[in-house]
């Protein structure tokens, strides 16, 4: 059985005060982490401030980004190392927005891949593909090339840790959702990929979540699919009212 995983991916927004506001309005209302586990990715800022006012609350947290050394000549780079340290749990690797405008490869995050699980942390992978990808109906074959990239080299129960994140390019914060179909079959097409790949017990732990335009509207639909296990949420995590509206889908 695999435990449903919503992540609100702030983005480079709030500022240590907020995140504390944040905290303090959702953290007594969170399903319980067996049932849903609820994460908050903060700009690097913000994890000392999110760190501290969630402790021993349900809320997890995750970086959104970490370099794959963990110390050295890197200005302006985060160390997995002392993420772990601080007590993160999730990183976010690969998101579009890295790829695109920090010009991120396939092979950069592969390495940052193999550094979060060498610091005994978790990764959430992002893939997806760009409107003219899909219109091209190559959407499936980039998906199944991104994640065989990023994760080159890690064993099964490595994978079997991994969260992956699908999310089309052209649904992030455009208000576009792909449909719950479209959602469940790369989702699934992902799977399956993990299956060829590794084994069927791998595939079957693995956790998968769609992302782009996920909201308090969408959101069960989405998650009744068979290979959706969580959401991967931009715009619609900042507010609490609408991330406790996320995380608490099944009531
Ligand atoms: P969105 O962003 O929910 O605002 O579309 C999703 C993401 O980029 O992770």
């Amino acid at each position: 059985m695999r435990t449903p995983i919503i992540a609100g991916n702030w983005k480079l927004n709030c500022n240590p005060t907020e995140t504390i506001a944040f905290v303090e309005a959702v953290k007594d209302k969170l399903p319980l982490n067996s049932k849903v586990e609820s994460v908050i990715a903060a700009p690097a800022v913000d994890l000392q401030s999110l760190l501290d006012s969630a402790k021993g609350s349900q809320l997890k947290t995750a970086a959104q980004n970490a370099h794959f050394e963990d110390a050295g000549a890197y200005t302006g780079e985060t160390s997995p190392k002392v993420l772990k340290e601080m007590g993160i749990d999730y990183v976010i690797i690969g998101h579009s927005e890295r790829r695109e405008y920090f010009h991120e490869t396939d092979e950069d995050i592969n390495k940052k891949a193999h550094a979060i699980f060498k610091n005994n942390l978790k990764p959430i992978i992002c893939c997806g593909e760009t409107l003219a990808t899909r219109e091209a109906g190559e959407e499936t074959k980039w998906v199944v090339g991104q994640i065989k990239a990023a994760l080159a080299g890690l064993s099964a129960k490595q994978v079997a840790n991994t969260v992956i994140a699908y999310e089309p390019i052209w649904a992030i914060g455009t208000g576009k959702t792909a449909s719950s179909e479209q959602a469940q079959e790369m989702c699934h097409a992902i799977r399956e990929a993990v299956k060829d790949l590794y084994n069927e017990e791998a595939a079957g732990a693995v956790r998968i979540q769609y992302g782009g335009s996920v909201k308090p509207g969408n959101v069960k639909e989405l998650m009744a699919k068979k290979d959706i296990d969580g959401g991967l949420v931009g715009g619609a995590s900042l507010d609490p009212e609408s991330f406790l509206a996320l995380v608490n889908y099944q009531d």
